[in-house]
């Protein structure tokens, strides 16, 4: 199991003592429940650096008030059990305390870039993500830290973040890791009964006959949206969110294909809701 520390203090000398060693430091903030995908991006970690720690952190800034914040599922030892496999080294858990002390009032937003997609949606979202991984980036200071494809939205505004305010860490996104009926993999899929469950695998088909349709010639975003969002909604159960294509780097409309391009969706099966997402050309 991977040793555990709790404190940004603990968490820093464990990093100063990594450091003192000449070794290289990975991050990868997690909110637990790791799955597969997670254990992808803790290798990847592992690949770019010597010395890896994985945060676990249910982070109550970035969750509505009525989404599941309580009931989202705690796993610390299986977690540190799948870090350790994968070849993390460390793994830091804070209380919401330790993260947000009383007094705390400080926050990030990066603008423009929350005004699509999941950020309308889920009100305070993307604020409470980048202010909890700005915090992680400052106490554990890596030199990488990886993220998943399937919160592109997510990776977008992390990387901009870091440009914009000049955080000296490179980030690296690795690509979505999926189910065997091509599911992305998430710790929210325990939520899906055995009906959604059943189901659940036709949005990524709906993303993938999107892809097809460009990669055939149709540049036409416009149509390609339509596609896609019919897509989803013909799918049994499905409550669309969104499903939307925009420019993969500025997460602006697009009309024509004639750049890489995000095709992005949420879909509520039952109350859940599931993301996912395929980059076009
Ligand atoms: P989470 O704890 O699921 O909110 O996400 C922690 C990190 O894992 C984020 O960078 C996610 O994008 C990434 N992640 C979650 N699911 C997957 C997946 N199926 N494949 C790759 N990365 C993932």
């Amino acid at each position: 199991m991977t040793p555990l520390v709790t404190t940004a203090a603990d968490v820093r000398s464990a990093v100063a003592a990594a450091r003192a060693a000449g070794q290289w430091v990975g991050l990868v903030p997690t909110m637990g429940a790791l799955h597969a995908g997670h254990a992808e991006l803790v290798r990847a970690a592992k690949r770019a650096c010597d010395f890896v720690v994985v945060s676990v952190f249910v982070n109550p800034t970035q969750f509505g008030p009525k989404e599941d914040f309580a009931k989202y599922p705690r796993t610390l030892d299986a977690d540190r059990q799948l870090a350790a496999d994968a070849g993390g080294d460390l793994v830091f858990a804070p209380t919401p305390a330790e993260m947000y002390p009383d007094g705390f009032v400080t926050f990030v937003e990066v603008t423009k870039l929350d005004e699509v997609l999941c950020g309308p949606r889920r009100p305070g979202h993307f604020r409470g993500v980048a202010t909890v991984v700005l915090k992680l980036l400052n106490v554990v200071q890596p030199d990488v830290a990886v993220f998943g494809a399937k919160d592109a939205q997510q990776a977008v505004i992390i990387r901009r973040m870091v440009r914009d305010l000049d955080v000296p860490v490179a980030i690296q996104v690795e690509p979505t890791v999926r189910e065997a009926d091509g599911l992305a993999m998430s710790s929210r899929n325990r939520y899906l009964s055995a009906d959604e469950r059943a189901v659940a695998p036709k949005i990524y088909e709906a993303l993938k006959e999107t892809q097809a349709r460009a990669a055939g010639g149709e540049i036409d975003v416009a149509r390609l949206e339509s596609g896609l969002l019919a897509a989803v909604a013909a799918i049994p159960g499905a409550r669309v969110d969104y499903a939307n294509i925009l420019d993969a780097e500025n997460l602006t409309p697009m009309t024509r294909l004639d750049r890489p391009a995000l095709a992005a969706v949420a879909v509520f099966l039952g109350t859940t809701r599931l993301i996912d997402n395929v980059i076009l050309g």
